[in-house]
C-alpha cells in the first residue's frame, strides 16, 4: 500500500459506526459541546429583509416541527422528503427534524426547469414534498405538497414549545440513508447522489475540523451562503455552521457588489465563493465599503488561478484565502489549502483527515506516485452510498474495495500537495455550478431544425467555463450567418431581402 495517499493533518475522531446516531443528533452534539451559552446568539440572518432566528429558536423549531409532521402527518423514517424552496430561515429546522425522524431529504434547486425537477422527482420518489407558492407551480400534479410559506407550516414550527429531547424514539443508523443531492456525475446525466447518515456525520465532522475558526480563530464565526440550500455542500456548509454556534447570513445574490455590502452590514468575517467571483472582485473597482471584518475567503468548486490570488492578495492583503477541492459523491471536501500553505499556490493543499487516495494510471490502471499524473481515486467515511436507481453508474463510479473515481486528472507532489491538472469527465462548470452536457444536447435536439449536437466546455476567464454547442443542421440548413442590429423592411413590414443580398455580397 506504499503508493496510497494518506492525510498528514492531526486526525480527529468520529463516532463509531455502529452506534446509533442521527445527522440532526451529531450536529447538535457538537454545538452543545461547542459551546454552553448560545442560546440568543442569531444562527440565521436574511440578508433582504434583516429577520433572523436565535439558536433558541432553531432549536425549539427542530423538536416541533419533528413532531407535529409525524403526528399530523404520519411522516416517517424511510420516507423520502423533496425540498423546493428558495432561501429561507424555515429550511436549515426542516432539514434537521427530517433527518431526525429518519426521512431522506432531497433538496432541489429552484431555479431547475420542470423537466430537470420531473426527472429528479422520478429519481427519488418522494411520499412529501416541501415547496412554497412561488415554486409549487413547477411540481408534478400528484405529489403531496405541505407550502412552507404558508401559515399552517409556521404553526407547526412553534406549536410544541416544550418538547425536550429530538428524535429519541425514532432509530437512526448510521448507514441508513440521510439525504438525496444532485450531481451530473463523471458521464453529464443527472443523478441521485445517496448519502447515509455516516456520511453526513464524517462530513460535517471533517469540514468543522478544517474550519479556520475551528483550528485558531477564537471570535464568533459570521459568514454567508449564497444561494437556496440544495446540493451537499450548502447542506454541509449549514450543519458545520450549526455545529460550530456561528452566524450564517442567507443571501439570494452573487453579485460583488450585494457581497460587499452584506460583509459591512453583517461583519461577516469568513465567505465561501466560486472562482468566477474571486475573479470579478480582482477586477472590479475598489468598494466604497467597509471590509475590514473580512479574514477568510474559502474558493471552491472549480480551479483558481494562482496570478487570481496574488492579484486578490495585493487588493486585500488583510484577508487570507483558502482553496477546497471536492466533490458532491464525495466530499464535499477532500482536499484544502491553508492560507500558510501559500507557498504550495496552484495545488488543492492536502487531503482531509478521513480521506485517503491514490493515482491510477489512466491506461495501465497502475498505481502512480508522487509527481507522476493521473485519475485521483478517493474512499473513506463520506464516499457517497451510490446513485439511486442507477446500479449501472454506481459500479462504473465506485469500485468493490469502495474507491470512487473521480474523473479528475491529478498528481500528487512529495510533500503531499494534491494539484488538479484536467477534468477528464463531461461536466461542465459555469461559475462552479454543474452543467451536464446531455441536458443542454437533448434541449438542442428537441428543436427540428437541428439533426444531432454535442456540447462542450469552452474556457473563459469570468465564468471558468461555458458550455459551446456543436449542432448538425438537416437539409434545410442555412450555411452562413450574419448578426446585424436589425432587419431592414419595407414600410408595410415586408423583408427587403434585396438589399440584404447585396450588402451579403459587398461585405462578405
Ligand atoms: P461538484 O460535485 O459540483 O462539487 O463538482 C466536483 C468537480 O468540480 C470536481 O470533480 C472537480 O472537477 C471540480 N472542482 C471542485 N473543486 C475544485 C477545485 N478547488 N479546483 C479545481 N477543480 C475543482
Amino acid at each position: 500500500h506504499t503508493k496510497i495517499f494518506h492525510s498528514l493533518r492531526p486526525s480527529f475522531s468520529l463516532p463509531p459506526p455502529s452506534q446509533l446516531l442521527s445527522a440532526t443528533q451529531f450536529t447538535l452534539s457538537l454545538l452543545h459541546s461547542t459551546t454552553t451559552n448560545f442560546s440568543e446568539t442569531p444562527f440565521l440572518i436574511n440578508e433582504v429583509t434583516g429577520h433572523s432566528i436565535t439558536y433558541s429558536d432553531f432549536l425549539h423549531q427542530i423538536k416541533s416541527l419533528a413532531f407535529s409532521l409525524k403526528k399530523q402527518y404520519s411522516v416517517s423514517k424511510g420516507d423520502v422528503a423533496f425540498i423546493l424552496s428558495p432561501y429561507s430561515l424555515q429550511i436549515p429546522s426542516l432539514y434537521l427534524s427530517l433527518l431526525s425522524l429518519g426521512v431522506v431529504i432531497a433538496p432541489a434547486n429552484p431555479d431547475d426547469s420542470i423537466s430537470e425537477l420531473t426527472h429528479q422527482i422520478q429519481l427519488t420518489r418522494p411520499t412529501i414534498v416541501f415547496a412554497t407558492s412561488d415554486t409549487s407551480h413547477k411540481l408534478p400534479p400528484n405529489v403531496r405538497i405541505i407550502l412552507i410559506d404558508s401559515q399552517e407550516f409556521s404553526s407547526l414550527l412553534t406549536q410544541y414549545n416544550n418538547l425536550d429531547s429530538i428524535g429519541s424514539d425514532v432509530v437512526v443508523n448510521q448507514s441508513d440513508i440521510a439525504a438525496i443531492v444532485y450531481s451530473s456525475g463523471t458521464t453529464g446525466r443527472n443523478k441521485g447522489v445517496l448519502l447515509s447518515h455516516g456520511n453526513l456525520i464524517a462530513r460535517v465532522a471533517a469540514f468543522r475540523a478544517n474550519d479556520p475558526f475551528e483550528t485558531g480563530v477564537k471570535v464568533q464565526r459570521v459568514s454567508l451562503i449564497r444561494r437556496p440550500l440544495f446540493g451537499s455542500y450548502r447542506l454541509l456548509y449549514m450543519m458545520k455552521a450549526a455545529s460550530m454556534g456561528g452566524t450564517l447570513v442567507l443571501s439570494e445574490t452573487s453579485e460583488s457588489e450585494a457581497l460587499f455590502k452584506a460583509v459591512q452590514n453583517y461583519k461577516l468575517n469568513y465567505c465561501v465563493v466560486p472562482p468566477s467571483f474571486i475573479v470579478s472582485v480582482v477586477k472590479s473597482e475598489l468598494t466604497k465599503y467597509d471590509l475590514s471584518s473580512l479574514k477568510f475567503v474559502m474558493s471552491c468548486g472549480a480551479p483558481l488561478g494562482t496570478e487570481v490570488i496574488e492579484n486578490f492578495k495585493e487588493k486585500f492583503p488583510n484577508v487570507e484565502i483558502l482553496d477546497a477541492y471536492g466533490l458532491t459523491e464525495a466530499g464535499p471536501v477532500a482536499a484544502m489549502r491553508f492560507p500558510d500553505e501559500i507557498n504550495k499556490l496552484g495545488s488543492v493543499g492536502r487531503l482531509v483527515e478521513v480521506v485517503e487516495a491514490k493515482i491510477v494510471d489512466l491506461l495501465t490502471g497502475e498505481l502512480l506516485s508522487p509527481g507522476q499524473r493521473g485519475e485521483l481515486w478517493v474512499r473513506g467515511p463520506s464516499t457517497m452510498k451510490g446513485y439511486v436507481g442507477d446500479e449501472k453508474a454506481t459500479a462504473e463510479t465506485i469500485d468493490s474495495e469502495g474507491w470512487l473515481k473521480t474523473g479528475d486528472l491529478c498528481f500528487f507532489d512529495s510533500d503531499g500537495f494534491l494539484f488538479i491538472v484536467d477534468r477528464l469527465k463531461d461536466m461542465i462548470k459555469y461559475h462552479g455550478y454543474q452543467v451536464p452536457p446531455a441536458e443542454l444536447e437533448h434541449l438542442l435536439l428537441s428543436n427540428t431544425a437541428i439533426a444531432d449536437a454535442a456540447v462542450v466546455p469552452y474556457p473563459d476567464e469570468e465564468a471558468g467555463q461555458i458550455p459551446m454547442a456543436f449542432v448538425v443542421e438537416p437539409n434545410k440548413k442555412i450555411q452562413r450567418i450574419a448578426f446585424v442590429d436589425f432587419i431592414p423592411k419595407s414600410a408595410a413590414g415586408k423583408i427587403l431581402r434585396r438589399e440584404l443580398v447585396n450588402r451579403a455580397i459587398s461585405d462578405p
